[in-house]
């Protein structure tokens, strides 16, 4: 049996795989880890990360913070103070440096709270009319941390960055007051970093409410530590409470997290696959699009038609928000909707099912149709008004070499919005 064993940013110099690296690396792991959260485990290091290809392997890209994460101005700042300044002068750079990143991308602690009689309630976010999002605190981190992570401010010791309940309570009378919430999505951070019994004390109480037929999991845990549901001891827990789902005759949503088809070959991966779906759980796949990591269309081609033969569904291609390093993950909107394009082209039919190149923004999903002239066409896949979704409409740049939706501007409606 593996035994889980993780590393945190105190822990960097005990990775054994890292004593190659320079002084100068090391450091700027470190640098860049006083901002954004670092953790890694032995799965990922063992079998995940190319020791002969970095600092260029995919993974390593997706799970090690490296010097170009932060703007030059930044990291040359962080690098000062620790040489030189005070622990208090130390933690104020790092606090001023991580409001400059855009905490709280698309309005998310604005726009998607959840109210009863006027109170705001932690740790749940309504956006769009049908599905209620659930930040458990037991689920506030993950197996490790992905460089490119939009909740990166979940994983900071600072209450005032996190999102997060203990209480089902306050989740239940919600949801009884607003019927047509169908669906609830666990959250984090990584759902499947609680254990059994955690989870059980959430979802027997959900099994209850007649007016929630899907319950979703966003995790990574398939790719970080697919052990939970083969060779852990509570891997046999785990499938039971999830087994209740259905078996309560609800759907079992497993969004699960893939950014790069290396994650998908060790054969613990198809095991842990076939668990799920043997309790009838129904696995669909998403993945940012991400400069060093994936940004090539054979690459994307190869992951989607892969988790088709593993049983899974390709959901979503999405952009990397506007958070954190975006500036240096994101691809230009017409490159990603190029590759995209390219890449289901080269899909079997039942491959190529993912939504993309898609922005999560502050109104809704939106998608790229097409790029001509210099004029884009988008649709909303998903709009938090209901009478919005799937509208289309032009829009054109405010800025050279569009990445973000911010970066464009509306100029008309395609076709009526019935
Ligand atoms: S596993 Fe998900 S929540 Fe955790 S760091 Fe990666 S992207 Fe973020």
């Amino acid at each position: 049996m593996q035994k889980f064993k993780s590393y945190t940013l105190n822990k960097l110099e005990k990775i054994p795989q890292l004593s190659g690296l320079s002084e100068e690396q090391m450091e700027e792991i470190k640098i860049v880890s006083s901002i954004y959260p670092f953790k890694t485990n032995n799965y990922v290091l063992e079998n995940l990360i190319d020791w002969n290809n970095i600092p260029n392997d995919p993974i390593f890209r997706l799970n090690f913070p490296h010097k170009e994460m932060l703007i030059p101005e930044h990291f040359e700042q962080l690098k000062r103070v620790r040489a030189t300044g005070t622990k208090e002068e130390l933690k104020e750079v790092i606090y001023n440096i991580r409001m400059k990143l855009n905490p709280h991308p698309a309005g998310q602690k604005e726009l998607n709270g959840a109210f009863l009689e006027e109170k705001k309630l932690e740790g749940i976010q309504h956006k769009y009319k049908d599905i209620l999002l659930f930040f458990p605190s037991q689920s506030q981190t993950c197996h490790a941390y992905c460089t490119f992570c939009f909740r990166w401010p979940q994983f900071i010791n600072d209450l005032d960055f996190k999102i997060q309940s203990k209480e089902i309570d306050p989740l239940l009378k919600y949801l009884s007051e607003n019927p047509q919430i169908t669906e609830v999505l666990f959250t984090g951070g990584d759902p499947m970093i609680m254990n059994s019994r955690v989870l059980d004390s959430y979802i027997e109480p959900l099994l209850k409410v007649d007016s929630i037929k899907t319950i979703r999991i966003g995790t990574k845990a398939l790719s970080y530590w697919p052990y939970k549901f083969t060779t852990d001891e509570d891997a046999e827990g785990m499938l039971n409470v999830l087994r209740k789902i259905t078996k309560a005759g609800k759907h079992l949503g497993f969004m699960a997290h893939f950014n790069h088809p290396k994650e998908l070959e060790p054969p613990v991966v198809k095991e842990a696959i076939d668990k799920l779906r043997s309790i009838g759980a129904v696995i669909r796949t998403q993945s940012p699009l991400l400069r060093f990591i994936n940004n090539d269309a054979k690459t994307w081609t190869t992951m989607w038609e892969k988790q088709v033969q593993l049983g899974c569904i390709p959901y979503y291609m999405f952009l990397p928000r506007d958070t954190g390093a975006q500036h240096y993950f994101a691809e230009t909107l017409e490159n990603a909707h190029k590759l995209y394009t390219e890449a289901i082209r080269n899909c079997s039919g039942l491959a190529s099912t993912a939504k993309g190149p898609v922005m999560s923004m502050t109104h809704g999903k939106v998608e790229i149709l097409g790029v001509k002239n210099n004029s884009y066409t988008l649709r909303y896949v998903k709009h938090r008004d209901h009478s919005k979704t799937f509208k289309t409409f032009i829009a054109e740049p405010i800025t050279p070499n569009p990445m973000w939706i911010d970066d464009l501007v509306e100029v008309k409606e395609e076709v009526p919005n019935y």
